[in-house]
């Protein structure tokens, strides 16, 4: 079998309602398909992380860069394509965009090769370690709101998340940190004392900062803060994970094994959140993943854009072994967006329905079973929300 087409379909659609988050706030959502298509009429369907115009820069190098050196390949020599591509690209980018592109057309090549095997991306990995997850839902999204309508929609929202059936809920904060403790504050009077909820911060803090909210959280027995400050500043993350009590998680916003080994040695985060859609792709995260399990690191993946994303991380978190592990190990969590998105909710033929599951299953999503990802996006879907780029 060879690779005959690597195709990028940008969709995106306006949001009913502006969502924000410590950076910015965004009005369309945007997701990255990826299509690698074969000679034998059978196509493999990946996921770029990137929002927006970085979708449509991606979509150039997937097309324009990554395609030239695919084509004519067989789809199932996945590891020897991501070294051939990352050796071409290494010179322009370890980091960022070009790795992003890279993911999507890996996790294609894994699908395809589950497909080719007619078995799941989780027992080509080596087997699932359990057929269901437990999800916790993120929600408490920042807007251009005044901070009595703010504390009271957050701690509205947290209460609703609950009553959903999720396990544990996640916050946003990103106003400064005595507003941001307020905004905490009210979550935890949401979702009651006996309650496990997180805080992303999106890296919008000094290490001074993150220590004031920090020491807030930790009397709130917040599970864990993530993304408290930039990615780059490794020593602030060490500062603060010896420092506070609560867990410090990160990562989304790294890349490959060489630039996880530099978070893992430096001993950074109690929680590493790898990003499977721009890290590498499957072919890279099982690198990553072992690289956390070899310092003990416990892996709760990213988790954000469409099905396609979201059926990835469930054969990841199926194949991830307990670390430690034993009779009742410590289960790894899938990461549930609860704002609106179509792009998860309608693009498959048959869709996940998690929010449904998750209602009716005390909390926990069943794991596709079908080969490859285990699900097929709708392409009348994708043309109608296809950009024009
Ligand atoms: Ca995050």
């Amino acid at each position: 079998m060879k690779i005959t087409e690597v195709i990028s379909h940008v969709l995106q659609y306006e949001l009913p309602e502006e969502l924000g988050y410590s950076q910015q706030y965004y009005a369309r959502r945007t997701a990255h398909l990826v299509e690698v298509r074969t000679d034998e009429g059978i196509s493999g369907w990946g996921e770029c992380f990137g929002p927006g115009n970085v979708a449509v820069a991606n979509k150039t190098i997937v097309e324009k860069v990554i395609q030239p050196m695919v084509l004519g390949c067989d789809p199932l020599d996945r590891d020897v394509i991501w070294h051939n591509v990352y050796n071409l690209l290494r010179d322009h980018g370890q980091k960022g965009m070009p790795i992003q592109a890279l993911s999507g057309v890996d996790i294609a090549l894994w699908d395809l090769s589950g497909k080719i095997a007619g078995m799941p991306i989780s027992k080509l990995i080596g087997g699932a370690h359990r057929d269901r997850v437990a999800v916790y839902g993120y929600g408490m999204m920042l807007r251009r709101e005044d901070m009595p309508s703010l504390t009271s929609r957050f701690s509205d929202e947290a209460t609703s998340i609950r009553a959903a059936g999720f396990v544990a809920t996640k916050m946003k904060v990103g106003l400064g940190p005595a507003d941001d403790i307020k905004l905490a504050t009210a979550v935890r009077k949401g979702v009651g004392d006996d309650f496990p909820f997180m805080v992303d911060a999106n890296h919008c803090y000094t290490t001074s900062d993150a220590f004031r909210v920090g020491r807030a959280l930790d009397e709130l027995d917040a599970y864990w803060f993530e993304e408290p400050i930039a990615p780059e500043d490794l020593d602030g993350y060490r500062e603060l994970r010896a420092g506070l009590k609560l867990n410090i998680s990160g990562g989304e916003a790294e890349f490959t094994r060489w630039g996880w080994r530099h978070l893992l040695e430096g001993r950074c985060v109690d929680i590493a959140q790898p990003e499977v859609c721009a890290l590498g792709g499957i072919s890279e995260y099982l690198k990553v993943l072992a690289l956390a399990h070899a310092h003990f690191t416990p892996v709760i993946n990213h988790v954000w854009g469409s099905a396609i994303a979201v059926a990835t991380n469930l054969q990841l978190l199926a194949a991830m072994p307990p670390m430690p592990g034993g009779l009742h190990p410590r289960e790894p969590m899938l990461e549930f967006d609860t704002t609106d998105n179509r792009f998860r909710d309608d693009l498959l033929m048959e869709p996940l329905n998690i929010q449904q599951q998750v209602a009716s299953n005390g909390g926990y999503v069943n794991i596709p079973d079908g080969p490859g990802l285990g699900v097929e996006p709708d392409r009348e879907f994708i043309r109608k929300y296809t950009l024009d780029v």
